[in-house]
């Protein structure tokens, strides 16, 4: 089976790496928040351009305590995406916040801009969009959106490690950017992990009492925090494997590219619009197009015969999953966001496919759109 992941592949090297430095670990005899996650946060602060990273529990907390050292909570509006993990939106319901859904771009699955403009209302304080599948969103656009309403541009990058935009990187844009490290993500951990990093220094000094309940100085807690913190074992492990996040997401645009250059846009299947510059798209995913829902259940069970997994992502619209106890959506809807549920499809694509492997992809997909 040509698998979503595979980390069975990984390079001997890299594995050896991670043992050495889990032994380290080990034998140092200090398990949390010490000069491992020291360490980590200073080099990923350098490689996003914030002057400062706050590594944490996991991607969800990372947004939650965006949110909540922002005093953002009951009766605040947030604008976001509705095509996205359930993270991004469940962090804002759990600081009793509302999320407010506006419209995807079609060509993209990313948050559009001019429906995200249709959603403001009095009690909006932030926007939250999703560098979805490793593309940047319009960067430029949202940051004048948030500073002409006088609100909080927060940008959720769990799938855009050291994606840029115009050469600044995800996350230095907006008043904050949130990571996670979980492990099938561009930079992931053995393990949960998650990083907020940001060029504000009240703002980081409020994410480094969240994140270690609500603690100012040991045993004075002047705010109810949460426990949310990166692990010494975890923070190593992520230095090591950072040495090989450039060449891994080289392997991942190469797959791309071959997908790109492979695959035939056609009526029955097609691909999402390439990014103007490559340096903007991490392709954490690599996502086609279905003409219908019922083509892509199709396409789906004919890749799983040849042997290629697929995953969709996402089947549900955030705003039609039950656990969205509260939201508001935009009065033009989300159409988009609804079709692009029904019709996408993410092929593998990750650092150990092998060119083979895509030609396999390549061919049964173009295969299913002659007959299909
Ligand atoms: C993975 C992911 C999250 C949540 O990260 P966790 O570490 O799993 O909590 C949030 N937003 C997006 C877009 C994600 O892909």
């Amino acid at each position: 089976m040509i698998l979503m992941n595979d980390f069975a592949r990984e390079p001997a090297e890299l594995i050896q790496a991670q043992v050495s430095a889990a032994e380290r670990v080990f034998r140092s005899g200090w398990y949390i928040l010490g000069n491992e996650v020291k360490a980590f946060e200073e080099r990923w602060a350098t490689l996003c351009g914030t002057s400062h990273a706050i590594g944490v529990g996991n991607g969800l907390d990372a947004i939650e305590i965006a949110l909540r050292a922002l005093a953002i909570g009951p009766g605040d509006e947030v604008i976001t995406t509705p095509v996205t993990a359930f993270a991004t939106t469940l962090a804002v319901l759990r600081v009793g916040a509302t999320p407010v859904f506006a419209d995807i771009d079609p060509g993209t699955g990313l948050l559009d801009p001019s429906s995200a403009r249709t959603a403001f209302s009095l009690r909006t304080k932030a926007i939250l969009p999703v560098h979805l599948y490793g593309q940047t969103v319009d960067l430029p656009t949202f940051s004048a959106l948030a500073q002409e309403n006088h609100i909080h541009l927060i940008e959720d990058c769990a799938q855009a490690h050291l994606a840029t935009y115009d050469g600044r990187p995800v996350g230095s844009w907006g008043v904050c950017g949130a990571f996670s490290f979980y492990p099938t993500k561009n930079l992931g951990a053995v393990g949960d992990g998650g990083a907020l990093v940001c060029s504000d220094q009240n703002l980081a000094q409020s994410a480094l009492m969240l994140r270690n309940y609500g603690q100012s100085v040991r045993y004075y807690h002047p705010v109810e925090g949460l426990n949310s913190r990166l692990d010494e074992l975890q923070a190593a492990i992520l230095s090591c494997r950072l040495e090989w996040l450039g060449s891994f997401t080289a392997r991942r645009r190469a797959v791309a590219r071959l997908y790109d250059s492979g695959i035939h846009d056609t009526r029955v299947v097609r691909k999402l619009s390439k990014p103007a510059d490559l340096s903007r798209h991490v392709y954490h995913l690599y996502v086609v197009v279905a003409r219908d829902e019922q083509t892509r259940q199709r396409l789906q069970a004919h890749l799983d015969s040849v042997g290629v997994q697929t995953h969709i992502h996402y089947p549900v619209p955030i705003p039609h999953q039950k656990g969205c106890t509260r939201m508001r959506t935009v009065d033009s809807g989300i159409p988009n966001a609804l079709r692009h549920a029904q019709c996408c499809l993410s092929l593998p694509c990750h650092p150990g496919v092998t060119d083979d492997e895509v030609a396999v992809v390549v061919e049964a997909v173009n295969s299913f759109a002659r007959h299909g």
